[in-house]
């Protein structure tokens, strides 16, 4: 067997992603992951169109990054099976990837740098990945995951920029058009597009007439500002409570940045203040616990962001919120 050193990546075709890989990463990862219910809000509903949530707060892991994960793991071929998969993110891709890797009996690294708080990497190694702390900062984290890929021959699973990824995601899509046939209108949070992209290639592909909107914070809105330049850039990382969708999409962005240039109608920016209500909100109407950036599509329509003609799809996309952090929301501070 033949390793190309350096070039070890899911495969991924020609990195296209549309209605048949979607519907081929469903097959892939049927049975691994929960298909998420689709509610009616009877509160959000009453402005006048119907508004159904799409809880992938339910799915295993706690968000939907489970689905990306699962489909890339299954999409590898034995060997590179058998050398281990390795990523830098600590937040909810870490956790997906340290349970899809398990699930399928497969190593997972997971780099971290040492300014990641002990729960997270408690969280992590729960889940049966491996843990190396390197580096003080995200970017010297993901140093260790190139070293590991050209040295050990890991394979790299990115948070979003994959065909596999991006794949999995767009299952989410294929659900939502199953059980509301007639969507005018879909909500999705967006940070680095894996699962913008992913939810509007299967919704497109099944209903071309439907709308895909991204709801991304005012505060570090990376996709938002790439699409307004035309080219990915830089923006500064802030803090917000949509932390889920912080970060970059990747000066070298290959498959992301185009397809949600090409397949979204629009992305919507909200405040700190906006956020916190759709955390609430969905507290109170729905009794969900859901973290910031599951939160956004809710609060894009609280706060009269988008006009709705038709029934509407929105992605509640994760729930994972540090339960202090969760109760200061709900009694209103923030
Ligand atoms: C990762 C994540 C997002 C954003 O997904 P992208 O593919 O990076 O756009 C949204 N919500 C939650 C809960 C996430 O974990």
């Amino acid at each position: 067997m033949v390793v190309a050193a350096g070039l070890s990546q899911v495969p991924c075709g020609d990195g296209a992603v549309g209605l048949a890989t979607i519907e081929a990463a469903q097959a892939r990862i049927a049975g691994e992951v929960l298909r998420t219910p689709l509610i009616r809000s009877a509160a959000l509903s009453a402005a006048g169109s119907p508004v159904h949530l799409k809880l992938e707060t339910h799915q295993g892991t706690g968000s939907f990054k489970l689905r990306g994960a699962t489909n890339a793991v299954l999409s590898l071929d034995p060997p590179a099976r058998a050398r281990g998969l390795v990523t830098a993110s600590t937040g909810n891709h870490g956790r997906a990837l340290a349970h899809a890797a398990r699930a399928q009996g497969v190593r997972a690294v997971i780099c971290m740098s040492r300014l990641v708080p002990a729960n997270k990497v408690a969280a992590v190694e729960a889940l049966g990945a491996e843990v190396r702390i390197v580096g003080r900062s995200q970017d010297e984290a993901q140093l260790e995951v190139a070293r590991l890929v050209r040295e050990e021959g890991l394979t790299e699973v990115p948070p979003f920029d994959h065909a596999a990824v991006v794949a999995g995601q767009g299952t989410i899509g294929l659900e939502i058009v199953a059980d509301l046939a007639d969507v005018a209108l879909v909500l999705v949070p967006l940070s680095g597009g894996g699962l913008a992209a992913g939810v509007a290639a299967a919704v497109k592909g099944l209903r071309p007439q439907a709308r895909v909107i991204g709801v991304s914070m005012r505060r570090g809105a990376a996709m938002q500002a790439s699409l307004a330049a035309g080219r990915p850039v830089a923006v500064e990382e802030v803090e917000t409570l949509a932390d889920s969708l912080g970060g970059g999409i990747g000066l070298d962005n290959r498959l992301t940045f185009a397809l949600c240039r090409d397949l979204l109608d629009g992305v919507v920016l909200l405040d700190e203040a906006e956020i916190a209500a759709g955390i609430r909100h969905v507290f109170a109407a729905e009794g969900e616990v859901v973290e910031g950036a599951g939160a956004v599509g809710i609060a894009a329509l609280l706060a009269g962001k988008v006009e709705a003609h038709g029934p509407v799809a929105v992605v509640v996309s994760g729930g994972n919120i540090d339960a202090a952090a969760h109760r200061r929301i709900i009694e209103g501070a923030a």
